[in-house]
């Protein structure tokens, strides 16, 4: 359909944001129904939604089963990649010049003849441009690009535990984030008026299977889609061109200020991201020791600073029930765009949900906002094949807004499973690829709704006490790994005598 002016244009874009953003099944957290919030919200005094999946009355948390001995396999002391990024970010024209240092050990117990990095900017037209690269500081011409990928045929096999340097320089035009679309995830990286993201902006060396191949995977439409290993960032960023007072929002709090340049290390972690604005306010708070920041635009002061307090709160919570937070700071970044996505040791958060933010816990913003919060567990602390196993992450951290919820605001428990899952009676298996599910809202269906039942009946099955144990156990012992549905399981059968076939059988396609 064409459109006769710029004010239909206008209309339609306004149309199709706020469709996308009540509608569609986003990546990282799901935003629906967000049209009836306040249709939705009950008093205090309401009487509760009667629903027959959840208690009524939150139950002390406990953790003190004893576990049995595991079977950790001995660590190997093999140093984590290290990235050296130094960059030079010219505001004016959206341009960034990076120089790229990786130094890598082959941590498996194969000969590597190749190398192949991930290159999510490779998948924006004419965004990455390779200048030079180098390996073991010689030159080497012989790289090839894929879609989203640059393979290293190496002229001799990298030896198990043997170390390699590549050097990288590269230049990144950075794309305008596109108006949202309704059959597509909404663009995160790339530039807006209000801010600038480079998130997954430098090539990365993926983690390895079992069987010694990269992993990697085709992007998709909805879902997530990288595999991050734990490596060490040591991040230089120059600022050029940029407006007074401008405000870097980072993975790490900066280890020096220096005028314009900015320097980072952030250690042990999935990823680095960043995001520049010359629009941010920035207010921060502090809880056990962890510097939490709240980055938002100058008309959202009262919800950023709500996003800042549920954030803060979610942090001790799951403290307590998951372990440690895995760093010294959290930044949450108002989103220009319709979405939130977590990265190590940021998230962002959609503007929309500042919008629509009315003075309550009862809304997106909180929920989204303890969703990407536990994400620093489950996804940063232990992390999953995002495109085989989306369940892992996405159930366990939909399920921590709920307890959230049970533990903070008691009172809202119920409203929660009727407003974020009954009402769309979910149905599905939790467990396939991004790629086997029809659509988004049956990805979303199943592994975010579908995924938080799974959890709640586990839990309901093996009592309070085990479960808890259980995820405080999960968190410890694949902290800094990668871990999967077998896994899962593995540790589920070790905890609990029960039987949990049948559970098994209804929310999984297959057996573990
Ligand atoms: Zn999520």
């Amino acid at each position: 359909m064409k459109f006769k002016n710029k004010k239909n244009l206008m209309e339609k874009t306004i149309y199709i944001s706020f469709f996308i953003l009540f509608n569609l099944l986003l990546s990282a957290c799901s935003v629906t129904r967000v049209e009836n919030l306040t249709i939705m919200t009950p008093s205090p005094q309401a009487k509760p939604i009667e629903t027959s999946s959840e208690s009524k009355e939150p139950t002390p948390i406990q953790t003190n089963t004893t576990i049995p001995p595991t079977n950790i396999p001995t660590e190997v002391n093999i140093p984590l990649p290290n990235y050296q990024l130094s960059v030079r970010y010219n505001y004016s024209d959206q341009t960034a010049l990076i120089d790229e240092i990786i130094n890598y050990t082959n941590p498996s117990n194969k000969g590597l003849p190749d190398i192949k990095l991930a290159v999510e900017p490779l998948r924006y037209t004419d965004s990455f441009q390779i200048n030079n690269v180098k390996i073991n500081q010689s030159e080497f011409t012989k790289f090839e690009l894929g879609k989203n990928l640059i393979n290293l045929p190496l002229e001799n096999t990298l030896l198990p535990g043997e170390a390699i340097q590549l050097e990288i320089s590269y230049s990144l035009k950075m794309p305008s984030i596109a108006n949202p679309q309704p059959d597509q995830k909404p663009g995160i990286f790339g530039y807006t008026v209000l801010q600038t993201n480079f998130v997954d902006w430098y090539p990365f060396i993926p983690p390895l299977t079992e069987d010694g191949s990269w992993q990697i995977h085709d992007g998709w439409f909805f879902g997530e889609y990288l595999v991050y290993d734990l490596s060490n960032f040591s991040v230089k960023i120059n600022l050029e061109n940029t407006p007074q007072n401008s405000i870097i929002a980072a993975s790490a709090v900066p280890s020096s200020i220096n005028q314009n340049e900015y320097i980072y290390e952030h250690k042990a972690a999935r990823n680095f991201v960043w995001s520049y604005s010359p629009s941010f306010i920035v207010k921060t708070d502090n809880v056990n020791g962890i510097e939490v920041s709240s980055y938002y635009f100058s008309f959202h002061q009262k919800a950023g600073e709500q996003a800042l307090i549920e954030t803060t709160k979610a942090i001790s919570l799951y403290e307590d029930l998951f372990g440690p937070y895995p760093h010294k700071n959290l930044a949450i970044v108002e989103a220009d765009f319709l979405d939130g996505m977590e990265y190590d040791g940021l998230y962002f958060l959609s503007k929309g949900f500042y919008n629509l933010y009315d003075g309550t816990p009862q809304g997106y913003l909180t929920m989204i906002a303890v969703h990407e919060t536990a994400h620093q567990w489950w996804y940063t602390k232990v992390a999953n094949d995002q495109a085989l196993e989306p369940w892992l992450d996405e159930a366990l951290c939909t399920y921590s807004e709920y307890i959230f919820y049970e533990t903070q605001y008691p009172e809202f428990a119920d409203w929660w499973w009727e407003y974020r899952v009954n009402y769309y009676q979910p149905s599905g298996k939790i467990d396939l690829p991004i790629y086997d599910y029809p659509g988004f809202i049956p990805y979303r269906d199943a592994t975010y709704l579908q995924g938080a039942k799974f959890l709640h009946q586990l839990r309901s099955q093996m009592g309070n006490e085990q479960f808890f144990t259980f995820l405080k156990t999960y968190a410890a012992m694949y902290d800094g790994k990668i871990s999967s549905t077998v896994l899962f399981w593995k540790l589920v059968e070790r905890i609990t005598s029960e039987d949990q076939t049948a559970l098994m059988d209804e929310y999984f396609q297959g057996s573990y």
